[in-house]
């Protein structure tokens, strides 16, 4: 599995507009983006640091994965996500190893992003996520 750095942690929060502010006026960081993914029910918000994003998330609507993480564990680290220039093999190599997937395909996040996640069960309790920019279009 060749895995180049954490590309972004995600952050399960109630309230991007309530969220932001701390990020911006504690830590002194810019969001750089507000989007929702609508696939994902979730509203988010990036920063960077380093080479490294944070994604707030919040939930659009009480069905959202997100609400429901909330609901019950309360705000706070949802995701860990690995940057690799090759989604589908992290994913075929981490099924041969006996790790249970939650997406058996990539498929499409924010930020240009081809994302596909792995269960927690399988790896001590952090959901764990693979991604790469989406390849650019032939020309
Ligand atoms: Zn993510």
């Amino acid at each position: 599995m060749n895995l180049t750095h954490i590309e972004h942690l995600g952050i399960a929060v109630k309230s991007l507009e309530e969220a932001i502010p701390y990020y911006e006026n504690v830590l002194g960081l810019k969001c750089y983006a507000v989007e929702e993914v609508a696939d994902q029910k979730v509203k988010t918000a990036f920063f960077k640091i380093g080479q490294t994003k944070l994604e707030l998330l919040e939930p659009t609507c009480p069905e959202s994965t997100i609400a429901g993480f909330i609901e019950k564990r309360g705000e706070g680290i949802h995701h860990l996500a690995f940057a690799t220039d090759d989604v589908a093999a992290c994913l075929a190599e981490a099924e041969e190893k006996g790790v249970r997937l939650i997406d058996k395909a990539p498929r499409p996040g924010a930020e240009q992003m081809m994302i596909a996640f792995i269960h927690p069960k399988s790896t001590k309790g952090v959901l764990t996520e693979f991604c790469m920019k989406k390849q650019e279009e032939e020309k």
